[in-house]
C-alpha cells in the first residue's frame, strides 16, 4: 500500500492516508531493566538485547517516508529502563535520526526513566538534546520502596533522589509519575506535600494496573466497591491540600479534566469529537528492540494473548506502518476497540471528554476491546472530572446538572 491509498478499512469515521498522523512514537532500545518494580507490566526485562542502528534507521525512514510525521511528534524512549543503554549508544542513535531532513524540528525527544543511573553525562546529553524528562517516583520513601525494589529486593528510592538531585543540579526540569497501589491510599497528604515540595514540572497519577503480565493490582485484594471508594477519597483529598495552597503542584488528571470542561475545544478531532490518540490507528506508534511494530495502546507491544494474537502488525524491516491495516489482527482489534468505543458512547456521560480511554486498560480488565467501563476509567477519568467540576460549580455559584454517577 503506498502512502498515499485511502485506508478504507478505517471507519468511525472512515479516513483517508493523508488524515491520519504520528503523536507518539514509541521505541524500545532494550527491554532491560535494572530494577524490578512488584507491578511491572513489562515483559523480558531481564533480557539485555539492544536495537541495531539498522532497524533505528529503518524505522525513521519508515516513519519519513510513511507521511505521518506531519506535525512535530514525541519520540518516547521507553518499554524498558531506557537509560540502560548508555550515553554512547544514544549519541549515535541522535545522529542517525538527525540525518533526516526535518527531524531536527519534528522529533521531540522523551525518556521515561526510573532515575537510578542519571549522572552529569546523562545531563550533559539530555541539556544537549533538550530531551524531555519524566521520572517514576511514587513519593516518599517508605510508599516508593514498598514496590519498586531492586532484583535482590532493596528498595531504589534513595538512587532515584540521587538522580533528581542532578537533573536539578544541572537545570533540568522534569515531571513525575506516580503508581497509587492501594497502600499509597493511606497517604494522600504524604505523597501530596511530598511533591509539592520536590520542585517538579508536575505529577501523573496511575493507580496501579492489571496489565500484560502484571496480572493482579494490589486494588484486587479489597471489595472492588471498597476499593474505589478509597481512591475518591485519596483524590479529593489531594485536590483540596493543592487547591487550599493555591494549585502550587500540576497535577496531570486535574488539570486535563479542567482543560477538558474549559477548553473542550483544544481536544478535538476535526469532525467533532474528543480527540484519542490511543484509538487512532497509527497515531501511536510502538517499535520494539527488533524492528516489530504495533498501534494503539503501547502497553500492548510484545504482548501476546489468546483472543488477539500478537499485537505485532508488521515489523519495520519488511512493511511500511500503513500496512499494519490490512493485517488480520489489526483488523479485529480495531473493529473491536470501535464497537467498545460506540458502547461508551451509548453508556456514559463522561464519552465527550474522554474519547473511550486506554484500549489496553478494556483488554487487561475487561478481557476484550469490545467493552465500555474500567476501573481505571473510572479512577483517573471519571473522579477527577467529577472532582473538578464539583469545584468549579461551587467557585462559581452554579450547578451544571445532575450530580457525578460514582459519588463513593
Ligand atoms: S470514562 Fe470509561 S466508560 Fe466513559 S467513555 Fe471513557 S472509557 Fe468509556
Amino acid at each position: 500500500m503506498t502512502p498515499n491509498a485511502p485506508v478504507a478499512s478505517l471507519s468511525n469515521p472512515p479516513k483517508t492516508a493523508e488524515q491520519l498522523f504520528l503523536g507518539v512514537l514509541v521505541i524500545q532500545p532494550s527491554p532491560f531493566c535494572n530494577i524490578n518494580c512488584d507491578y511491572c507490566y513489562l515483559p523480558n526485562r531481564t533480557s539485555s538485547r539492544r536495537m541495531e542502528f539498522s532497524v533505528l534507521e529503518q524505522t525513521m525512514a519508515r516513519v519519513f517516508e510513511s507521511g505521518l510525521a506531519g506535525p512535530p511528534f514525541v519520540l518516547l524512549w521507553h518499554a524498558g529502563e531506557p537509560l540502560a543503554v548508555p550515553v554512547s549508544w544514544y549519541e549515535q542513535a541522535f545522529e542517525i535520526i538527525n540525518r533526516f531532513p526535518g527531524a531536527k524540528e519534528k522529533v521531540m525527544h522523551s525518556f521515561q526513566t526510573n532515575g537510578t543511573l542519571i549522572d552529569d553525562r546523562w545531563c550533559e546529553f539530555i541539556k544537549k538534546h533538550d530531551v524531555s524528562i519524566g521520572l517514576s517516583i511514587d513519593g516518599p520513601e517508605f510508599i516508593h520502596d514498598r514496590h519498586r525494589k531492586t532484583r535482590s529486593g532493596a528498595g531504589t528510592h534513595a538512587k532515584a533522589m540521587r538522580g533528581a538531585a542532578k537533573l536539578k543540579e544541572a537545570g533540568i526540569d522534569f515531571g513525575v509519575v506516580s503508581v497509587i497501589s492501594d497502600f499509597s491510599l493511606d497517604y494522600p497528604d504524604e505523597i501530596y506535600e511530598y511533591f509539592r515540595d520536590l520542585g517538579i514540572e508536575g505529577v501523573g497519577f496511575n493507580i496501579e494496573e492489571v496489565e500484560g503480565i502484571n496480572a493482579e493490582s494490589s486494588f484486587d485484594q479489597v471489595d472492588p466497591a471498597t476499593a474505589e471508594s478509597r481512591v475518591r477519597r485519596f483524590l479529593e483529598r489531594v485536590f483540596a491540600r493543592n487547591k487550599g495552597d493555591g494549585f502550587p503542584l500540576r497535577i496531570r488528571e486535574f488539570e486535563n479534566a479542567r482543560e477538558n470542561i474549559l477548553a473542550p475545544e483544544l481536544n478535538r478531532a476535526p469532525d467533532g469529537r474528543y480527540y484519542n490518540l490511543e484509538v487512532d490507528p497509527l497515531a501511536m506508534l510502538n517499535v520494539d528492540c527488533f524492528g516489530n511494530f504495533s498501534t494503539f495502546s503501547p502497553e500492548l507491544l510484545g504482548q501476546a494473548t489468546e483472543t488477539y494474537g500478537s499485537f505485532t502488525f508488521g515489523n519495520v524491516a519488511a512493511n511500511q506502518f500503513f500496512e499494519a491495516t490490512g493485517v488480520e489482527s489489526f483488523q479485529q482489534v480495531l473493529a473491536d476497540i470501535e464497537s467498545g468505543n460506540r458502547k461508551c458512547a451509548q453508556s456514559c456521560p463522561y464519552w465527550e471528554h474522554c474519547g473511550g480511554a486506554s484500549p489496553s486498560n478494556k483488554y487487561y480488565e475487561n478481557g476484550t476491546f469490545d467493552s465500555a467501563e474500567t476501573r481505571h476509567c473510572r479512577c483517573m477519568i471519571q473522579m477527577p472530572l467529577d472532582i473538578v467540576l464539583a469545584d468549579l460549580e461551587e467557585r462559581l455559584g452554579v450547578s451544571y446538572g445532575e450530580p457525578p454517577r460514582h459519588a463513593a
